[in-house]
């Protein structure tokens, strides 16, 4: 599952982590991708490159102790950006 291999043009499956494999002309390195998005084409080695997820990694907004956060803030507002510890 790990090791699946992406091409350009392919869409996202997953927000995270992936290694770029270029075809002769650079060594791997690693990028973050967003899930939704498509995977580029190299300008150098073209529709030759790679892309292997190497770990997810959610946008925090997806995230359950965020995502609240964030629609209070866009609802109120940009008041109060330290201070909104409401005790029940
Ligand atoms: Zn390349």
């Amino acid at each position: 599952m790990a090791d699946e291999i992406f091409h350009p043009e392919e869409q996202v499956p997953e927000s995270g982590v992936y290694q770029v494999q270029h075809y002769r002309h650079r060594l791997y390195h690693e990028v973050t991708m967003l899930r939704g998005t498509t995977f580029p084409v190299c300008s150098e080695c073209g529709h030759n490159v790679r892309f292997r997820l190497v770990r997810t990694a959610p946008p925090i907004e997806c995230d359950r102790n965020f995502a609240t956060a964030k629609s209070q803030a866009a609802g109120s507002g940009a008041l109060g950006s330290g201070a909104t510890s409401n005790t029940p």
